[in-house]
């Protein structure tokens, strides 16, 4: 059992957006990243182009701003870079627990309580973060772009991916479907299934994506055997068009989802997930449980 198959720290659960005062800033200590990912919350005002039956934003209450005040979010960072690197982030009573051998900052990542590449400012966002990581010469420090791909052939967006890409930047592109009707019911989007296809395969084809696949129980039920099978497909035409993936994570519901009859798979069927991966597509594929 590798590190990250364990039972977490409480101090990895705490996935909290909010930094003390912060709007856009946020630390998360991950096992997986064997460090701290700071986060960049794009869409404070919690709007999203997809609405997930497992999403865990809560959407009861109105987002703290609308917009992305980008001095303001450089302010938070360059504040959060000075915490995690001087080591005083750890000092505070959230991030006391986190093991020594974590207490290095691992990547920066532009996600949101919405997508991040609909923030219309995206793009400055990644020039300003490179700038950044740059002048305080963070080279080995990640920047990632969590994504549900929806956006990535746009013009905008594609000038941010470009700017990722010449900063160690990698795509990480959710896909958790292989059929337009599965996709749908999951993530109840008017975006066509083939955009997000298209789209990952062109980012897969600029450099190497990790992908993100969520699966759960709907109802009670697990994914049907043919949609697992139609993903690897899925997985398989990315390859012959090209993308090259370098990673395919499989999560499954960690926290409370956005409705009642979405529940977790149990780990068993999740390493059934991984397993199915490597054996159809050969690409690397790793677990990630949901609670116990
Ligand atoms: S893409 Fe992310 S933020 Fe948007 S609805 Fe799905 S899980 Fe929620």
């Amino acid at each position: 059992m590798s590190m990250e198959t364990r039972r977490p720290l409480l101090v990895h659960r705490d996935h909290r957006r909010t930094f003390a005062e912060n709007v856009y800033v946020y630390a998360v200590v991950s096992r997986r990243s064997k460090g701290v990912s700071i986060g960049l919350n794009l869409n404070p005002d919690k709007v999203c182009n997809f609405d997930c039956v497992y999403c865990q934003v809560d959407r009861t209450t109105p987002g703290p701003v609308r917009d992305v005040d980008l001095p303001r979010l450089l302010d938070e960072l360059e504040d959060m870079l000075e915490l995690v690197t001087t080591g005083e982030l750890f000092e505070r009573e959230r991030f006391r627990a986190t093991p020594p051998e974590l207490r290095r900052l691992n990547d920066i990542a532009f996600s949101g309580d919405g997508e991040p590449t609909t923030c219309p400012a995206f793009a400055d966002v990644v020039r300003a973060v490179a700038v950044v990581k740059s002048r305080r010469g963070l080279g080995g420090v990640k920047l990632v772009l969590i994504t549900n791909a929806t956006m990535l052939h746009h013009p905008r967006v594609r000038a941010g991916l470009d700017v990722l890409e010449a900063n160690q930047g990698e795509v990480w592109a959710k896909l958790e479907a292989g059929t337009e009707a599965y996709y749908r019911q999951i993530e109840r989007t008017t975006v066509p299934f083939r955009r997000i296809l298209t789209n990952i395969t062109v980012a897969a084809r600029a450099q190497p994506v990790v992908i993100q696949a969520l699966f759960m129980r709907l109802h009670g039920e697990p994914p049907p055997a043919e949609e697992l099978e139609a993903f690897c497909e899925r997985l398989k035409e990315i390859g012959r068009a090209g993308g090259r993936i370098k990673l395919v994570q499989v999560y499954t519901v960690a926290r409370v989802p956005a409705e009642a009859f979405v529940s977790p798979l149990q780990r068993a069927e999740v390493d059934a997930v991984v397993e199915l991966v490597r054996r159809r597509t050969g690409l690397a594929a790793e677990p990630y449980y949901g609670p116990e």
